[in-house]
């Protein structure tokens, strides 16, 4: 039956920020749809148009000057298409769902994501339209398990595109600039058990001559640092890869207490450490649902170089440690194997993420900022899209060899620019 009750709630927003405080949305309307026919009636009735999913990024790439749209009201019912006996299959969420809305609902049917980010506060949608990603050899991008995707285009239309489609691809980490997508399809598997030990006083000399051997030590690996010395390493392994974790790790001993990786903050924020086995919605992330994640008062960036790059990069950002310091709460190094997402910053490689949490004073982050991007400038780094970077269109287009492809694809799907704003023309260029 088709809907015919408009029920969508409409407000002016009043200093809405985002989660970290550090941008105040420009909209003049938000919208707060219930159904798919209500999401097209806004796209059609709006000049610029763009979703909020849960505010995490830290710059502007969800921003418009006139109407934001909040998909949390959708129904929030996932739907799991089994596939065969072996409990894989689809999870169909809606386009306003977070993982730690669909993470409990996909334990219960005994099913699991291959991988989760530090958080599971955010959006399903938020994240792989970045690029969002944890650590790992054998873990591509959230973004990769993508299996599906259903948007209102430009014209009010709804899209479906599989991986069928030649253009899914470029659909996937699409920043925002293709359509509103309402559902989305992610490839699940059967659930396993993870635990966590976290290891201190590894050496840099230890981890430059064995940095392969480190980051594929387990399941997922994740190097803390102030890039004067290495401060942590959380190490988490499948159950069925290792039963119980080792004492020594790399000749870094394993802490005895719940750690966290930024000073005077409390552990309860943080997923069980201490080896114990647990499921793997409760290891991966690092933050808990339902508490604040890291320190909430922060700003962040990160750089993706190819793997081969790691040392070299390493070693650029060590040479600046002064420089960084001051700004610095903690810097993070984790892996991410190589997809083929036109945009996604493992296009084309395995590359290792160089994470850094700053305090949170953005005009001088933001000064130091080109600094550390032309010392990683030889290492062809990428940023990731949803946090703070300078990194500019011409050298975008040299990081990314499909961006003509995203390019033409956003010209396409949406040649009127209803999804078009401020980040995307200084990032992707799609209209000249
Ligand atoms: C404490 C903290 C920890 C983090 N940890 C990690 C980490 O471990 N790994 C990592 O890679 N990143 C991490 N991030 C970054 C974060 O994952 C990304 O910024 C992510 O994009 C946030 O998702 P969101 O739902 O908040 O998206 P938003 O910031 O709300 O939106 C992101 C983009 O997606 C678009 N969008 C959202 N929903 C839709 C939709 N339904 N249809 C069309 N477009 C849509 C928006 O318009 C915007 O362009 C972290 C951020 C914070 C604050």
């Amino acid at each position: 039956m088709p809907e015919n009750r408009n029920t969508t709630s409409t407000s002016t927003p009043r200093q809405l920020r985002n989660w970290a405080g550090n941008l105040t949305y420009r909209a003049a309307r938000i919208h707060r749809p219930t159904t798919v026919s209500e999401v097209q009636e806004i796209v059609a009735g709006s000049e610029r148009v763009k979703v909020l999913g849960s505010r995490h990024c830290f710059n502007d790439i969800a921003d418009t000057t006139a109407d934001l749209v909040v998909l949390d009201a959708l129904d929030p019912e996932v739907e799991i298409d089994r596939l065969g006996g072996g409990g894989t299959g689809t999870a169909w969420v809606s386009g306003g769902t977070r993982y730690s809305q669909l993470v409990p609902e996909l334990a219960e049917h005994g099913l699991a994501l291959p991988n989760l980010a530090s958080l599971p506060h955010i959006t399903v949608v938020g994240a792989t339209a970045t690029g969002t990603h944890g650590s790992g050899n054998r873990n591509g991008s959230l973004s990769t398990s993508v299996a599906g995707l259903e948007m209102v285009g430009s014209d009010g239309a709804v899209i479906a595109l599989g991986p069928e489609e030649p253009d899914f691809p470029g659909a996937v980490v699409h920043l925002g600039a293709l359509g509103i997508v309402t559902r989305i399809g992610l490839r699940v598997q059967p659930t396993f058990d993870v635990h966590n030990t976290v290891y201190l006083g590894l050496t840099w000399d230890r981890l430059f001559t064995d940095l392969d051997a480190v980051a594929d030590a387990a399941y997922s690996v994740s190097v803390f640092t102030d890039w004067h010395d290495v401060t942590q390493v959380w190490v988490k392994s499948r159950t069925e890869d290792l039963d119980v974790a080792p004492e020594e790790f790399f000749g870094a001993r394993a802490a005895t207490a719940p750690t966290h990786m930024l000073k005077d903050m409390p552990v309860e924020n943080l997923t069980e450490q201490l080896g114990v086995p647990g499921e793997w919605h409760e290891r991966l992330p690092h933050f808990r649902a339902g508490f604040t994640p890291s320190r909430g008062e922060e700003l962040q960036s990160e750089y993706f170089v190819p793997r081969r790059h790691g040392r070299g990069a390493c070693e650029a950002l060590r040479a600046m440690a002064d420089r960084i310091a001051p700004l610095l709460q903690v810097s993070e190094i984790r892996t991410v194997a190589a997809d083929e997402l036109w945009l996604s910053p493992a296009h084309g490689g395995d590359v290792l993420a160089l994470h850094f949490t700053w305090v949170p004073d953005q005009t001088r982050v933001v000064a130091l900022l080109p600094e550390i991007e032309a010392a990683l400038r030889p290492y062809a780094a990428r940023p990731h899209w949803g946090k703070l970077f300078t990194t500019d269109a011409g050298e975008l287009e040299s990081l990314y060899p499909r961006m003509p492809d995203f390019r033409a694809l956003v010209r396409r799907l949406d040649p009127r620019g209803a999804f078009r704003n401020a980040y995307l023309d200084r990032t992707v260029h799609a209209f000249g």
